[in-house]
């Protein structure tokens, strides 16, 4: 084939429905972010593992709108930054639905402090879930899409990785010592993983958030003195919603991006763009 030949976009017949037959897990997908990401894999035609650590009704929600969509889904319990237990929560996926052919490694949380005051438990539980998480859930995905390989009636990967980053893999944040460091940690083990698997047609990506209103950053928007203090960080003027992150992350799950890898996606309205320099600076 010549190098400007089109190869075709996705394996999946619909065009609507570019993940049919394909399985999904998304880590934190009871809430925000998380939540969007599972509908909209689900809305694309893939079986989906929600999975959470706490408030249980709140997975077998979501898993009540995938199926409502005419998707799979089911609902698996698993605290991220356990060994145990994400080693559990793969084993009993590959039980029910047979593989996985897209991790979405979204599970996060801050716990914030002046730096001085910052404890050890601070420090350990935010590196924990957040980078510690992401590890072990890319590597059991990983061992599954080693095993299988490439089908090419499904995808043309091998497997497909998205990692839920933030700007703050690059913008430095006071007050977040342990959440920015978490970040700019996951932003080499997604190029790290993604230089070493290529060769084996395993993609890994990240989508870097800016301001997207969910429960984990309320503060900064359900005060209007507050979302008109941030609003001065965004050029485009207006706070993510979690659509936002999903529409990307589906993209980036399906072939249309299959070339893609070891790339962050900065989807932030412009917050990477120093909105202080637009003056002159
Ligand atoms: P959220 O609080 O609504 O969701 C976080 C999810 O992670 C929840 O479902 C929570 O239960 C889950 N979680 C926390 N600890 C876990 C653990 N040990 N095991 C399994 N699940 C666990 O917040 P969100 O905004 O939807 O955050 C999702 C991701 O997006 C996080 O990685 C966060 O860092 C990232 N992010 C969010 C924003 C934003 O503005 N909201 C910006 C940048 C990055």
């Amino acid at each position: 084939m010549a190098a400007l030949d089109v190869m075709p976009a996705s394996s999946s017949a619909d065009p609507r429905r570019p993940l049919q037959n394909q399985k999904a897990l998304v880590t934190g997908a009871n809430s925000g972010i998380g939540e969007a990401c599972a509908l909209a894999l689900g809305a694309a035609g893939a079986a989906v593992v929600v999975n959470y650590v706490s408030h249980p009704e709140e997975a077998e929600r979501v898993v009540g709108l995938i199926r409502d969509q005419g998707s799979e889904a089911i609902a698996l319990r698993a605290d991220v930054s356990r060994e145990n237990e994400v080693q559990a929560m793969f084993a009993e996926m590959i039980k029910k639905f047979g593989t996985i052919d897209v991790l979405v490694n979204n599970a996060g949380l801050q716990q914030d402090a002046p730096f001085q005051e910052m404890t050890l438990q601070q420090w350990a539980t935010v590196i924990g879930v957040n980078l510690t998480g992401q590890f072990l859930c890319a590597r059991d995905a990983v061992r599954e899409f080693l095993r299988r390989g490439v089908v090419p009636a499904v995808s043309r990967a091998a497997g497909k990785i998205i990692c839920m980053s933030s700007v703050h893999e690059v913008i430095p944040w006071g007050g977040h010592v342990n959440y920015a460091s978490s970040k700019g940690g996951v932003m080499q083990l997604m190029k790290s993983m993604a230089q070493e698997l290529a060769p084996k047609k395993i993609r890994v990506n990240s989508v870097a958030p800016g301001a997207i209103k969910t429960p984990i950053n309320r503060t900064a928007w359900d005060t209007p003195e507050a979302l008109t203090t941030l609003l001065k960080l965004i050029p485009d003027q207006r706070i993510g919603e979690p659509e936002d992150i999903a529409n990307t992350v589906v993209w980036l799950a399906s072939d249309l991006s299959d070339y893609i890898t070891g790339a962050t996606i900065f989807v932030d309205g412009g917050m990477t763009l120093y909105p202080g320099f637009a003056t002159g600076g």
